[in-house]
């Protein structure tokens, strides 16, 4: 791996953003890039502030579950100052997801985004995303996002129950991606769908999202936090973010988390 290093010098040289990646604060291992950015949000940093790691020693992923980060990864995180309601801010998960799949695409994967938050390479996970936020009754402060995508290690570097759902870059392309290049485009489409979206809101976000989408239309059984529901996942509401499941019995259910599978037929 002599020539795959990180190199926030050759990202900011290649990037045509305005704001988003113009500052990077890098280091070679970090306890996670949310914690830092959210650090530096609260002593005032900029939007488009990118906190970039080598590796991540307690990455996390939704409900404070483990996000295994090893050597050879992209693990970052971004700072918005967005003018939304605090409700709004789940929204800029999707605006990630789009930016991930559309940087993966690019290499050459059928990269397809799982509701809310995964992106996916052959049905397996290859990127987490965790949004986190500071806000007040109906003041956002900032918002970070939270960007974690298995390129350059295979996946037995992680642990044997997840390298049954999970997958890397690495392991599909069967080499090693040039990181910097694929974080300027990563970042690239981050600013550009960030901007669609804050000038004509989550409406085109959201027609580019579905285009993405792996569940949509799908069988679908999802896992709450005390019940399992089934159903067909139908839509995204426009005005949360939230999956429409149409139930089995007819009735229609807004899901606003939860974990969702795809039931296949047998
Ligand atoms: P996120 O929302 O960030 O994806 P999740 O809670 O959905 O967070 O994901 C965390 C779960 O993903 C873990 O419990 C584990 O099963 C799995 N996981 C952890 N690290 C990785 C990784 N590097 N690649 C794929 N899956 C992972």
């Amino acid at each position: 791996m002599t020539n795959d290093f990180l190199s926030p010098d050759i990202i900011k040289d290649r990037l045509r953003t305005e704001f988003i990646g113009r500052e990077i604060r890098y280091f070679d291992e970090t306890g996670s890039t949310n914690d830092i950015a959210k650090e530096l949000a609260r002593k005032g940093a900029l939007e488009g502030l990118l906190v970039l790691a080598e590796t991540q020693t307690s990455g996390r992923g939704r409900l404070g579950r483990v996000w295994q980060s090893p050597p050879g990864g992209i693990w970052l995180s971004l700072i918005l100052r967005p003018r939304l309601a605090p409700q709004e801010a789940p929204k800029l998960t999707f605006i990630g997801a789009i930016a991930v799949a559309t940087a993966i695409r690019n290499l050459g994967l059928d990269a397809k985004i799982k509701w809310p938050n995964d992106v996916l390479v052959s049905n397996r996970k290859i990127c987490g995303i965790l949004t986190e936020m500071e806000s007040e009754t109906d003041v956002l402060h900032y918002v970070v996002v939270g960007i974690g995508i298995n390129a350059n290690f295979n996946k037995d570097k992680l642990p044997a129950e997840i390298q049954k759902t999970a997958t890397t870059l690495k392991s599909e392309l069967k080499e090693s991606v040039n990181r910097n290049e694929f974080i300027t485009c990563l970042l690239n489409e981050f600013e550009r769908s960030y901007l669609v979206f804050l000038e004509k809101g989550f409406s085109p976000i959201l027609e580019e999202w579905k285009e993405l989408s792996c569940i949509l239309n799908e069988d679908v059984r999802v896992y709450m936090d005390n019940r399992i529901i089934d159903g067909k996942a139908i839509d995204v509401d426009q005005a949360s973010g939230a999956l429409i499941l149409k139930l089995d019995n007819g009735s229609f259910e807004k899901i606003f988390s939860g974990d969702v599978s795809i039931r296949r037929q047998k």
